[in-house]
C-alpha cells in the first residue's frame, strides 16, 4: 500500500456546509430542550405536589422519591419508544447506530427508574400504613385501594423481560427474531403500566391540567409511533411498488439483489443510506433486516448486497424475481453529507464495503478506499471499485490478509488517517474507532457504520 501522506489540518470543505450546519444545530437545540422541558415540566409537577416540606416522615420521603422515578421512568419509557420511532427529523440529525445506542441506554435507565419505583412504593407506603411489606403488596394489588395495579405489575414484568432479553450475553444466545419478538412486549409494558397512573399518580389525579398534559404525551407519542411505522410504511409500500427484478450471485456466498419499483426518485435515498429491508413472500414476510444499498440510487432501482452470515441472509439467494418487497428508509447519517474535510478515508472491512462503494459514486476530491478482507476471493466489486476509483481519482487500495500484516498496522498509522469513514463488523469499527481517536483525529471527523444494531 503505497504511503498516502494524510496530514491533520486539511482544508475543510468550503462554505456550503455552513447552513447546513446552522440548520443542524438548531433542530438538534430544540430537540433536546424539548427533552429537557419535559423532564422539569415532571420535576416542577413532582415539587409542586409538595414532595419536598420540611416535616416529612420517613415514609412520606419514601413516597415522595417513589412519585418522581415513576413520573421519569414512565416518561423514559415513551422517550424509548420514540428513539426508534422513525422519526425522519430525528433520524436525519443523529442517525439509526447512534438512537440505537442510546435507546439501549435509556431502556437500562428506563427500569432502574421504574424498579426503583416500584420498591420505593411499597416500602414507603408499608411505613405509612403501619403494616408489613408482604401486607402492603397485597393491599396494592387488591385494586381496591389502588386501581390499575395489577395491570401495572404485569407491564413491569414485561419491561424487565425485554431488558434481560436484550443484555448482550442472553442477546447472543437467543435468535434475534426472539430478541425481537420479546421486544414487541415493551409496548404492552408501557401501556399496561398506563392504567395506574393518572388514577393513582399524586401529581396527576388532583390536577386536571396535570393529567391532561399526561394524556397529551402518551397520545404524541401514540400518533407519532402511528404516523412513522405503520402507515408511513405502508404508503410507502403502495406508493413505490418494490419488487425483487433480479438476483446477482457476487462472489461466495454474496448475492446482490437488485429492486425496481415506481418513482424511486422520491425516496431521495443517498449512498451510505440503508433501509430495513421486508421481502414479502411466505418465508419472508414477518422480518425485516438491515441492509445498505450498494450503488448510488438512480430513482429507478436500488441495489443491495448480502453477505450470507445468518438463517436469513444464506436464503437470499433463493428469492424468486418478481418477490414484492417493503423497504423502511432510507436511514443512516453514512453519506457524503457528513463529510467536513476534503480528505476522507474510508475503510470497509468485508462485506462493509456496500455502503462505501456506493459512497464512491458521491465523493470526489481527496478519497482514499482501503477495502480489507482476509482473503483474496472475498474481494467483491473488483471492476466496478477499480473503474470508480480511476473516473473519479479516488486512491483504492486492497487489504488482503491477516490482521497483523505490515499493511494492516500502516494502515492505522497518525498520519495516514485525516477524515475517516469505516464501516464494517462491530468489533472492526469499534477497534479501528478506537485506534484512529488516538491517532489524534476528532470525533466528528470519524464516521462509521456498524453492521449491527
Ligand atoms: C445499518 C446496517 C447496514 C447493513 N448493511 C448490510 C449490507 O449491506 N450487506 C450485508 O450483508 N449485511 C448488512 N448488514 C448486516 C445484516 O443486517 C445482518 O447480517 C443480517 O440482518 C443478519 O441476519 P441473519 O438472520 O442472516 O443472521 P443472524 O444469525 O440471525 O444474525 C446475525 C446478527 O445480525 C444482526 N441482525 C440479525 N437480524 C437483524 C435485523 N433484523 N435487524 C438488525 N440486525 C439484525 C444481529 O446482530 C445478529 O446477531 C447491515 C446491518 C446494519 C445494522
Amino acid at each position: 500500500m503505497t504511503e498516502a501522506g494524510y496530514a491533520l489540518g486539511s482544508p475543510r470543505l468550503a462554505a456550503p456546509a455552513r447552513p447546513r450546519e446552522r440548520r443542524r444545530l438548531a433542530t438538534s437545540a430544540l430537540i433536546w430542550a424539548f427533552v429537557a422541558g419535559n423532564a422539569a415540566v415532571m420535576v416542577w409537577l413532582w415539587v409542586h405536589g409538595g414532595n419536598l416540606s420540611d416535616d416529612l416522615s420517613t415514609g412520606a420521603l419514601l413516597t415522595g422519591l417513589a412519585r418522581i422515578t415513576g413520573l421519569l421512568g414512565a416518561y423514559s419509557a415513551l422517550l424509548q419508544v420514540l428513539l426508534l420511532a422513525r422519526l425522519p427529523a430525528v433520524e436525519r440529525l443523529f442517525g439509526f447506530d447512534r438512537l440505537t445506542v442510546w435507546h439501549r441506554w435509556n431502556g437500562h435507565a428506563c427500569l432502574d427508574l421504574v424498579l426503583a419505583h416500584v420498591v420505593l412504593s411499597v416500602w414507603g407506603y408499608a411505613l405509612m400504613d403501619r403494616i408489613s411489606l408482604p401486607k402492603e403488596v397485597s393491599t396494592m394489588l387488591g385494586g381496591g385501594v389502588y386501581p390499575g395495579m395489577i395491570t401495572a405489575t404485569v407491564g413491569t414484568a414485561l419491561l424487565i423481560a425485554v431488558v434481560v432479553t436484550s443484555v448482550v450475553i442472553v442477546r447472543r444466545r437467543l435468535r434475534y427474531e426472539w430478541w425481537y419478538a420479546v421486544h414487541l412486549l415493551a409496548y404492552a409494558g408501557i401501556a399496561l403500566a398506563w392504567f395506574h397512573q393518572i388514577p393513582t399518580g399524586n401529581e396527576l389525579v388532583l390536577d386536571r391540567v396535570a393529567a391532561d398534559y399526561w394524556r397529551a404525551l402518551y397520545l404524541g407519542t401514540i400518533g407519532l409511533l402511528v404516523a412513522f411505522r405503520i402507515l408511513g410504511p405502508t404508503l410507502n409500500a403502495l406508493r413505490y411498488r418494490l419488487r425483487v427484478a433480479e438476483v446477482i450471485p457476487e462472489g461466495p456466498g454474496i448475492v446482490s439483489l437488485r429492486i425496481t419499483g415506481h418513482r424511486l426518485d422520491r425516496l431521495d435515498a443517498r449512498p451510505g443510506q440503508f433501509f430495513l429491508w421486508r421481502f414479502l413472500d411466505r418465508k419472508r414476510w414477518w422480518a425485516a433486516h438491515p441492509f445498505s444499498v450498494s450503488e448510488k440510487p438512480d430513482g429507478r432501482s436500488l441495489r443491495i448486497t448480502v453477505k450470507a452470515l445468518g438463517d436469513f441472509s444464506s436464503r437470499l439467494a433463493e428469492i424468486a424475481p418478481g418477490t414484492r418487497v417493503a423497504a423502511e428508509g432510507p436511514f443512516g447519517v453514512f453519506t457524503e453529507e457528513a463529510r467536513r474535510r476534503s480528505k476522507v478515508v474510508l475503510i470497509a472491512g468485508g462485506i462493509g464495503i456496500t455502503p462505501i462503494r456506493a459512497l464512491m459514486e458521491d465523493m470526489s476530491g481527496d478519497v482514499v478506499v482501503i477495502y480489507r478482507v482476509v482473503r483474496d476471493e472475498d474481494v467483491i466489486f473488483r471492476d466496478e471499485l477499480e473503474e470508480l476509483a480511476a473516473e473519479r481519482g479516488i486512491t483504492l487500495h486492497f487489504v488482503i490478509g491477516d490482521h497483523a500484516t505490515e499493511d494492516g498496522a500502516r494502515l492505522l498509522s497518525p498520519t495516514h488517517l485525516q477524515e475517516v469513514y469505516v464501516c464494517g463488523p462491530p468489533a472492526m469499527t469499534e477497534l479501528l474507532g478506537r485506534n484512529v481517536r488516538r491517532a489524534n483525529v476528532p470525533p466528528r471527523f470519524i464516521h462509521t457504520e456498524k453492521f449491527a444494531l
